[in-house]
């Protein structure tokens, strides 16, 4: 057995609420825990978690000591020793991924083992031990991202777009990981040099210790690290949820919550474009307003909770709706069988037709602003292209960091697509440049963005500026694409449902039911759409919540019958 590096600073006295990261549990809460698990003995060197274990136990300290520890390059860092009443585990035993750090008894003594059935039926149950452990799991998770303690290195450059998307995809699924930056890392430039990894290998990602993945795909970043549960090819979920924007992800916490078998197909990371914005401030309960990311982060957590199956980085490709039972094809996977579909799919980004935009995506052109790219741009002019809610916000959000915020508009104004609040809060805003009748006619530079050409439609005057950084924030269109002509759509391509069905539309796919359609039911019975790519939907966070978990009280109606 490897020894202890004991020089190092244990997490748990360097954590800023260590009591509520590592609590104390009474004799009365081990009593109830008993009920759930077993109780087992422990000798001094048991190693109950090895790093890269599935689905791995909770185990509670009845007596003796155990340490968490963390190896890393041949030593081994000390994070936590647990004594009486305290417990192991942190967010990803809920989600059954791989264990981050190794578990070993220090001295010997007395646990109770929770197996990961036995912990979610604990935590369904008992309202209270259910709040102190999955807090404590959630702000573990927090303090092994603040400290970069995990299983990836990614060795990237801020002018490479693959960079960023692999950091974003890491930080949207909450996994600690560390960063060395080409730009200012000599060393690391040398090494990848002396590998033969050239610039189209960037990012490269070290994973869970020896696999190198040059440039990855999520998913590969995702099957990695174990993200997945492999979903059987027998399987037949009550309920699958495509898409976990907050729609999906509202859909998969009430309907696992009510007892369902849910299944949730994500092509990206959960969060959809909320997890997107950086600030959301009319979402009900918030006054001073939540980080998309937070707010579907915390989503994510309680669909875990629930027990909701979370597949990521692996996308519905084809719907199959020809048979009594629907079947949904998913990327490189199995089909998929359900009882009933939840659709939330949700929107993407509108673009606008300039010929070199995708050579500068992630290298200068970015679809959302949040403290990622803020990061990127401080000090420095920075383009917000749109008239709407979302430009409005990405413009006062960047104003704090950026030097001058040019907003071009295509229109003569804001005070017709824009909330009042934001127009005030632009108008007054002594760093954001407003710019009507405005469009981007070009956009320039080698590897990345160094200068942008913009046109004032009212007057004809051409621009150029050295400006690094567009946001553009115009909108989106429906992610419809592999519904497989399933169902009836609007003339804008958003799934029509519920009373907006008409009787031609119906009798064209033979609706067999003598019910019409429930609200949000589309033309095919048991098929909903929810959020985003609804047609009709306000398209709020709080309207595709609300509409998420509407749907699952239809959901157990169909089923019934
Ligand atoms: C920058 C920005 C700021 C915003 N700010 C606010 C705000 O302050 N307040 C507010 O109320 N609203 C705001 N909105 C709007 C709000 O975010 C959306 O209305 C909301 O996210 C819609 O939720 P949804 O779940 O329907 O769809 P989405 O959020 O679009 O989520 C859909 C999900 O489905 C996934 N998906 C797509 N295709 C597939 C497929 N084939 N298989 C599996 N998964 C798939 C996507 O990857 C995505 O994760 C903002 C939007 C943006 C872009």
């Amino acid at each position: 057995m490897n020894s202890v590096d004991s020089s190092l600073t244990p997490l748990a006295v360097t954590v800023s609420r260590p009591e509520r990261v590592f609590p104390t549990l009474t004799p009365e809460h081990l009593s109830r825990i008993v009920a759930h698990g077993r109780r087992r003995s422990t000798t001094r060197g048991d190693v109950l978690v090895e790093v890269g274990d599935k689905a791995v136990p909770v185990f509670v300290v009845v007596s003796g000591e155990l340490q968490a520890v963390l190896p890393a390059n041949g030593s081994q860092t000390l994070i936590v020793s647990l004594h009486a009443g305290q417990f192991s585990g942190e967010a990803s035993t809920i989600a059954g991924r791989r264990a981050l750090v190794q578990l070993r008894v220090s001295e010997p003594g007395e646990v109770i083992q929770l197996d990961r059935e036995q912990l979610a039926a604990m935590i369904q149950t008992d309202a209270e031990l259910s709040e102190i452990l999955m807090r404590a799991f959630i702000l573990r998770r927090l303090e092994l991202i603040a400290r970069h303690l995990g299983d990836v290195v990614v060795i990237g450059s801020s002018h490479s777009a693959g960079t960023l998307r692999v950091k974003e995809f890491l930080v949207r699924n909450g996994h600690p990981f560390q960063y060395i930056d080409l730009d200012r890392d000599d060393e690391a430039q040398e090494f990848l040099d002396r590998f033969h990894i050239s610039v189209a290998d960037v990012p490269v990602v070290i994973c869970r210790g020896d696999a190198v993945l040059r440039n990855p795909d999520n998913g590969q970043i995702a099957d990695c690290l174990g993200f997945n549960e492999e979903i059987a090819d027998t399987r037949v979920s009550d309920l699958v949820v495509v898409g976990a924007g907050p729609a999906g992800l509202a859909a998969a916490v009430y309907a696992a919550s009510e007892g369902l078998d849910v299944l949730v197909l994500e092509s990206n990371v959960p969060g959809g474009q909320a997890g997107s914005s950086s600030r959301i401030e009319n979402y009900l309960g918030f006054p001073t307003g939540i980080s998309g990311l937070d707010l579907t982060g915390r989503a994510y957590a309680q669909a875990l909770k629930f027990g909701a199956h979370v597949v990521v980085a692996k996308g519905a490709t084809r719907l199959a709706c020809d048979g009594q039972r629907y079947t949904v094809e998913v990327d490189q996977g199995p089909r998929v069988r359900a009882r009933a579909i939840i659709i939330a799919t949700g929107a993407q980004y509108r673009k606008p037709a300039l010929d070199n935009l995708s050579a500068f995506e992630g290298t200068g052109v970015y679809y959302g602003a949040t403290p990622m790219e803020a990061q990127l741009c401080a000090g420095e002019d920075v383009v917000v292209v749109g008239g709407g809610n979302s430009a409005g916000q990405a413009a006062v959000f960047l104003a704090s960091a950026a030097r001058r915020v040019h907003m071009l508009v295509r229109g003569a104004g804001l005070a017709e697509t824009m909330s009042r609040y934001l127009v005030r809060r632009i108008e007054e805003n002594p760093a954001i440049a407003l710019r009507p009748n405005t469009e981007i006619v070009s956009l320039e530079g080698e590897g990345r963005l160094a200068r942008v050409r913009w046109r004032d439609a009212s007057t004809g005057a051409v621009e150029t500026h050295d400006i690094r950084h567009v946001f553009i924030m115009t909108g989106a269109v429906p992610n419809t694409r592999w519904l497989n002509g399933c169902l009836a759509l609007d003339d804008n391509g958003f799934v029509k449902t519920g009373p907006d069905l008409s009787p031609r539309e119906l009798a064209s796919v033979s609706w067999p039911l003598t019910r019409p359609p429930h609200l949000l039911e589309t033309c095919r019975p048991r098929i909903f759409a929810v959020g985003d790519v609804r047609g009709g939907n306000i398209k709020r966070v709080a309207s595709a919540v609300g509409e998420g978990s509407i749907a699952v009280a239809f959901v157990h109606q169909v089923l019934r019958q």
